[in-house]
């Protein structure tokens, strides 16, 4: 079963193909003309005829505007479909009344006008696959022309207006199931769109979520990894540091206060050394309260000044009031040194944690 938005969205989509195709159809009107001037040259009388077309004319001319300028901005089905469908009867009418002009003069150009009344109705199945009910209008008036010429003039032979109808409901009932199949596809077509927009969304989301930290929203263990691992690979290294934090006496808030005050103090941790960082510099819980900040570019002075600057945006401020979590953080400082894999880059950084920690915490200290 298919949604109701994804059925109106598929009328809607069939309406517009119509109207695009039914633009191009009434351009071609005048090549109609044409047969029909040059066909009964000589046979019918020029002044009718030439009312005919002129009449014609003048309903065509805006008709064509409309659906022309209906095409470029777009057709709304609910909006512009009476138009549209009273353009199509239009169309239809024009062509039946042509009967009037060329019927009962002889039997050759008799059966001539139903060999053209059937041939445009042929021609224009294709133009209203998508829309039978404005199809259905446009034989309608084009039989309705013939009918009353048959019933008002006694001409042509009324088994040719018999003939006519047969053949536009043969053509109705042939075009339901291909108009029908057509319909199947644009809804075929939507639910494949959607479903790859939903895809898509989702794998982005995947990605977001496979590359960060789901507790802090910081970049996860894998792609701090990844990011070492590409600021490492070139012939020559790029110039990197890495600070290694770790949050002084961390256990004590989860033994104090609970897990999930634990939870709220990291979350806070986070987002207090992002603050602190430029865009380029990459933050990354690296398992449990320890964090990884990389400083692509800088030097050990420079990192040093940045430590100091996140340590001492902890020890200014807790973590959190209520209740109050008031913890300092210890900091190891690395920076790359040539032949460097990523794994000794932390080490080294490690090491200087350890330092921090064993100097009394809430400190800085250079590998
Ligand atoms: P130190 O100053 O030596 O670093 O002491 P510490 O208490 O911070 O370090 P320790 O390694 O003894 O304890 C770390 C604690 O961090 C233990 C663990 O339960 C807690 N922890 C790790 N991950 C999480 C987490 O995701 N949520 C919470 N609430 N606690 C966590
Ligand atoms: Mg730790
Ligand atoms: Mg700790």
């Amino acid at each position: 079963m298919s949604a109701p938005t994804d059925l109106a969205r598929a009328d809607q989509l069939g309406f517009e193909q119509f109207v695009h195709s039914l633009a191009q159809h009434l351009r071609h009107t005048p090549f109609g003309w044409a047969l029909v001037l040059g066909l009964s040259w000589g046979q019918a009388p020029l002044g009718p005829l030439l009312l005919w077309l002129g009449v014609f004319a003048l309903v065509w001319l805006p008709s064509l505007w409309f659906i022309w300028r209906c095409g470029k901005r777009g057709p709304v089905l609910a909006q512009d479909r009476g138009v549209v469908y009273a353009v199509a009867a239009l169309d239809g009418l024009g062509w039946g009344v042509v009967v009037w002009v060329l019927a009962g003069l002889s039997p050759v150009l008799d059966s001539w006008v139903l060999a053209l009344l059937c041939g445009l109705a042929a021609l224009s199945a294709v133009v209203y696959l998508t829309q039978l009910q404005a199809f259905r209008l446009y034989l309608g008036a084009m039989g309705l022309g013939l009918l009353a010429c048959v019933l008002i003039r006694q001409v042509p032979d009324w088994r040719l207006a018999i003939a006519f109808g047969v053949f536009a409901l043969l053509l109705l009932r042939l075009l339901q199931p291909v108009s029908a199949r057509l319909e199947q596809g644009r809804l075929h077509e939507i639910g494949n769109e959607s479903l790859a927009a939903r895809l898509s969304d989702s794998l982005a989301r995947k990605e977001v979520e496979a590359a960060t930290d789901a507790l802090t929203g910081l970049l996860n263990r894998r792609s701090l990894d990844a990011l070492l691992q590409a600021g490492l690979s070139g012939p020559v290294p790029r110039q990197m540091a890495l600070l290694m934090l770790d949050i002084d006496h961390f256990k004590q808030i989860n033994d104090r206060h609970g897990h999930a005050c634990g939870d709220a103090a990291l979350r806070a941790f986070a987002d207090r050394v992002r603050a602190q960082l430029r865009d380029g510099d990459h933050c990354a819980r690296y398992g449990g309260e320890e964090f990884v900040v990389l400083l692509p570019g800088a030097s050990r002075e420079r990192a040093v000044e940045i430590a100091e600057r996140l340590r001492l945006a902890v020890q200014g401020q807790p973590l959190l009031s209520q209740p109050l979590v008031d913890n300092t953080v210890s900091i190891g400082v690395s920076v790359v040194a040539p032949m460097d894999q990523p794994a000794h880059l932390l080490e080294r950084a490690d090491a200087a944690l350890y330092r921090a920690k064993s100097e009394g915490r809430n400190r800085v200290c250079v590998a």
